[in-house]
């Protein structure tokens, strides 16, 4: 069984495109979220797949109908932090606030308090370690937010990418981390667990890739943008390389999952979990 997940969040609101978009002007900007998220609840509810849900407090204070939605459908509402600050820029309280103010939203929407978490644009990194303290004092069950990768601003390229029980620096608990997908190659991790690259290579390469993870007997993590299902969303002059990946084949990755959805076996991140054999965690974090 493998996961797949999106991370819940209106266009404008990627860090690429931060040059462009102050925060003091995301409520002027008219939502496109539901014209992506209806096909893709549509597209999910076709093949009876359940997936993880990474909301944006931001977003489920504005779009509660949608928590909802997401909850009767039966899909896992996690959290992916209140306004996409990156881990980096924060010190150890802010993040939990962060936390907190996210749970908030969540919960005042109508899900259950969420146990997974997935940082913005994956600033776990060996430098903000600290970040599973706060996570396991807060009682979440599992983290998705270490990429083990090389790149310039994230990642923690020697970190095993199998799904692994990480114990909270301070020594009180551990926090299960289920990072995204990727393929050993070269003597490196490569990054196949989506965004940029599920549009950019071939879809069956990522089915291939999935099969070959699934046979070394590794579920793997998809996770996907709302925004990545909408061709029509107003461009925003980055550079050349940001503005490749950002807009390459919006207008294919509706039909892209729905090929993907066809191998059958996807999941909740949760339910990947419980199947690995982390159930007794999720019970309890419930009591
Ligand atoms: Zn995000």
């Amino acid at each position: 069984m493998h996961a797949l997940s999106f991370d819940v969040e209106e266009y404008f609101q990627v860090a690429n495109l931060r040059p462009f978009v102050a925060r003091e002007d995301w409520d002027q900007i008219p939502s496109r979220l539901l014209l992506a998220m209806d096909p893709i609840l549509a597209l999910l509810d076709r093949h009876g797949v359940r997936a993880t849900m990474f909301f944006l407090g931001w977003i489920a204070e504005r779009h509660p109908e949608l928590v909802r939605r997401c909850v009767a459908a039966g899909h896992e509402v996690a959290s992916h932090g209140y306004e996409h600050t990156f881990v980096t820029d924060m010190d150890e309280a802010q993040f939990e606030a962060d936390l907190a103010r996210t749970e908030e939203a969540l919960v005042a929407a109508g899900a259950p308090k969420p146990l997974g978490f997935r940082a913005s644009t994956f600033t776990i990194t060996r430098k903000t370690w600290w970040a599973f303290d706060v996570l396991a004092r807060r009682g979440y069950v599992y983290d998705s937010s270490v990429h083990p990768v090389r790149h310039p601003t994230y990642g923690v390229p020697d970190f095993d990418p199998k799904i692994s029980v990480v114990e909270a620096p301070s020594g009180l608990g551990s926090v299960i981390e289920f990072p995204v997908a990727t393929l050993p190659g070269l003597g490196r991790n490569w990054p196949i667990g989506g965004g940029g690259y599920f549009r950019l290579l071939p879809g069956w390469f990522h089915r291939r890739a999935i099969s070959r993870l699934e046979r070394m007997g590794r579920p793997t993590a998809t996770y996907l943008h709302p925004w990545e299902f909408d061709p029509e969303q107003p461009r925003y002059p980055a550079k050349a390389s940001s503005r490749f990946r950002h807009y390459l084949n919006l207008d294919k990755t509706l039909e892209r999952l729905d090929r993907l959805l066809q191998l059958g076996g996807f999941g909740t991140m949760r339910e990947v979990l419980e199947a690995q054999g982390f159930a007794e965690r999720f019970e309890a974090a419930n009591r």
